[in-house]
């Protein structure tokens, strides 16, 4: 790349070392993401976000060339602003390339292993068209993905100034990635959100549970093991390691705390409860509405769903019927 270190990048975003650039979203919101960037030899650029609502990619584009887009994972948020870089190289974990081949198979890779209906299907498909349109985008193969490739899970990439270490971080998604930049000492999470408004997401059927824990205590331990500088989530500000780790040791919590709840509901109700019931209970998204409103209803669903399996297998509940008793 030619002659980075005198270019003034902190008009691009915020410089967290001589090699890496945070680029956030001009304004943050649904759907919006950081981006992360990468000076080397080469130069990538980790998730494209989704840019509609500002035009920060296209300004970095224009200064610098972008040789590759690492991406954390398929989730639209952090992919599909990825089509004003049509000549890059597009790179993701190996368990996730299937969904970016098209847009058929996007949706079917969030259903992981369910039979989704003829209506849930249509559901959705005009959902994601809807924000590809947003996005100015037409046809899947705008998105310009024919070419992307795969990295595995321990996979080094060197950049020759310093060295991007994958660390896969499935539960999320199957294929969520973070990376620890060797150089600086800067750790990327993705999506295991730092923000505090959420706590861990596990909405699509794709996702799992215990998986996600795992790797939110792969990170804690990570953290604890390495020296790292700053830390940065896909939709928050960067912070210390310190202030990460009080964070990410915040962010377990919820599994738990969501679990004990669903439990003690299911409990209170003698003569049983049907899934719905539990869902109405709004105890992942705690009341907090979507627009349309079927997308929170489906998620909240699906985060239930996950929990009343894991309580099965622990047997601390069993259903019969369609309701659910404590054991
Ligand atoms: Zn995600
Ligand atoms: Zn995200």
């Amino acid at each position: 790349m030619d002659n980075f270190s005198t270019r003034n990048f902190s008009n691009y975003g915020k410089v967290l070392s001589p090699h890496v650039i945070l680029i956030r979203p001009e304004r943050r919101q649904y759907l919006t993401s950081n981006s992360l960037l990468f000076l080397g030899d080469q130069t990538y650029l980790l998730d494209s976000g989704y840019q509609y609502q500002g035009d920060q990619l296209k300004k970095i584009r224009d200064a610098i060339d972008i040789d590759g887009i690492l991406f954390s994972h398929y989730h639209i948020d952090h992919v599909f602003g990825c089509h004003i870089l049509p000549e890059s190289k597009k790179m993701i974990h190996e368990e996730e390339v299937d969904a970016l081949r098209s847009f058929d198979n996007f949706i079917q890779f969030c259903f992981k292993d369910q039979t989704i209906s003829s209506q849930q299907w249509n559901i959705w498909k005009l959902r994601f068209k809807n924000l590809l349109k947003r996005e100015g985008i037409n046809d899947w193969s705008d998105l310009r993905l024919d070419n992307v490739i795969t990295f595995g899970s321990n996979e080094n990439i060197d950049l020759g100034a310093t060295q991007l270490q994958i660390l896969h971080l499935p539960g999320h998604s199957p294929g969520h990635c973070g990376v620890y930049e060797t150089e600086n000492q800067i750790l990327f999470i993705g999506d295991i959100d730092l923000s505090g408004k959420f706590g861990p997401w596990y909405g699509w059927w794709n996702s799992e549970l215990d998986t996600f824990k795992k790797s939110v205590e792969y990170v804690i331990d990570f953290v604890s093991r390495n020296e790292i500088s700053r830390i940065v989530s896909s939709h928050t500000h960067d912070v210390s390691k310190e202030e990460g780790m009080h964070l990410l040791n915040n962010f377990l919590h919820p599994f738990d705390e969501r679990e004990q709840q669903i439990k003690t509901y299911i409990t209170q109700k003698r003569t049983g409860v049907t899934l719905k019931q539990i869902t109405d209970q709004s105890i992942i998204y705690q009341g907090k509405q979507s627009d349309p409103p079927y997308v929170r209803e489906y998620f909240e669903f699906v985060h239930v769903k996950k929990h009343i399996e894991a309580l099965m297998k622990k047997n601390e509940v069993i259903s019969e019927g369609d309701k659910i008793f404590s054991t």
